[in-house]
């Protein structure tokens, strides 16, 4: 088993842990300390890497990327390719959720099973919702909850509210969705969110706050996204953040990206904090690989472009350098938060028994020095050195 010592950094766990040294065995974090025998290094005949002048983070998951592709609308010269490693990684992103997005006809939740499983093999670490827009929805085995309670992969099902792609689905039928949902993960000890993909329609949240009125399930449960794409919704999700509820917002959501009447994503999480909402509740995702399309008033496509998970490295940034908010909060919503939600206990936290995967940033620039994944270095000296299968090295 390869040892690797991170030394002299500066840890964030989210919390400030000052000076550290990182002791790696295999794919998991065995101690922190405040000095490592040289004896012992030798002894482990470990990798050491000196970070001291460096921050480090735990690795960023993003909860929302179509890691098997995605789009089609406007034909198929439309149909997003999967996501490259590279494009993860090298960005510092180590746990990924993959998920299909408006087709879930000639799409399947297969592709984003063998993906997975693929980036599994690749050395991050993946999971999936199942479902796609669409009610009812495309599964593996035949059924949502077998799909969560079956197969180790799944922890979800991805399904879209207020948008003129979804199914427009009834509040019975939610309801029926979100307490089957609610089941399997009980039944098979994971999280078992209902990930929501929430279109610009007039209603917005308010779909899936019936849904669960009047019922014990907890607001937990949901995982709304795209929250951040307009105003009316932004104001939405601050009710919902402080009812408790997971607010998710879409670092590729932006008005530069021609979506005029959305919130930059860094501003929307500083909006939040400032209105209220607990930051422990506030997570951001890319949408990586999903298409972005432009549509006019009368809802014709106009444009379309491709969603980037980078987005979520460059947000986090911003929400340092320019929203100012501290780095602990910064590393809770692209990391931390999106743990304890999904209930990956291995994940979010620089700590002795969780998986490797550690962020090695520059102060002040915050620019990507290291990635660690599964206790692998893929990013050395800000260069990245270990690609995916068939990319180009
Ligand atoms: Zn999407």
């Amino acid at each position: 088993m390869e040892v690797l010592a991170l030394v002299g950094g500066e840890v964030y766990s989210p919390e400030y842990l000052g000076r550290k040294d990182i002791l790696v065995v295999g794919e998991k974090i065995v101690s922190l300390s405040n000095g490592i025998p040289s004896e012992l290094l030798d002894y482990l005949n470990a990798r050491v890497i000196e970070v001291s002048g460096y921050i480090v983070v735990p690795g960023f998951i993003d909860q929302h990327v179509h890691i098997a592709g995605a789009g089609g609308e406007g034909g198929p010269l439309f149909r997003t390719p999967p996501v490259r490693l590279s494009q993860l990684v090298g960005y510092g992103i180590t746990t990924v959720v993959g998920l299909l997005g408006t087709d879930g006809i000639t799409r399947s939740p297969v592709d984003v099973l063998m993906r997975a499983r693929q980036l599994r093999e690749e050395g991050i670490s993946a999971w999936m919702y199942t479902g796609s827009y669409q009610l009812p929805p495309p599964t593996i085995t035949g059924s949502v909850a077998r799909d969560i309670a079956l197969i180790e992969e799944v922890i979800g099902v991805k399904t879209s509210v207020s948008d003129h792609r979804s199914s427009h689905p009834t509040v019975e039928e939610l309801r029926k969705l979100i307490s089957e949902v609610r089941v399997a993960g009980i039944l098979s000890g994971k999280a078992g969110v209902v990930h929501v993909h929430v279109g610009n329609e007039k209603p917005g949240l308010r779909p899936l706050l019936e849904a669960i009125d009047g019922t014990d399930i907890p607001i937990e449960q949901l995982a709304p996204t795209h929250l951040n794409r307009n105003r009316d919704l932004l104001a939405q999700a601050v009710e919902f953040g402080k009812a408790g509820g997971y607010v998710d917002v879409t670092t590729s959501v932006s008005p530069e990206l021609g979506m005029r009447s959305s919130v930059k994503a860094s501003e929307a999480v500083k909006h939040l904090v400032k209105e209220g909402v607990p930051v422990d509740r506030i997570t951001m995702s890319s949408d990586g690989n999903g298409s972005l399309p432009v549509f006019d008033e009368r809802g014709n496509l106009v444009k379309l472009d491709i969603a980037r998970p980078q987005t979520l490295y460059r947000e986090f940034v911003d929400l340092v350098l320019l929203e100012r908010v501290s780095l602990e909060d910064a590393v809770r919503v692209v990391s931390t938060n999106v743990a304890d939600h999904l209930r990956l206990r291995n994940k979010g936290r620089v700590a002795p028994g969780r998986d490797a995967d550690l962020v090695v940033l520059e102060k002040g620039s915050l620019r990507v020095v290291y990635v660690v994944a599964r206790g692998r270095v893929f990013v050395e000296e800000g260069r990245l050195i270990r690609r995916g299968a068939f990319e180009e090295v």
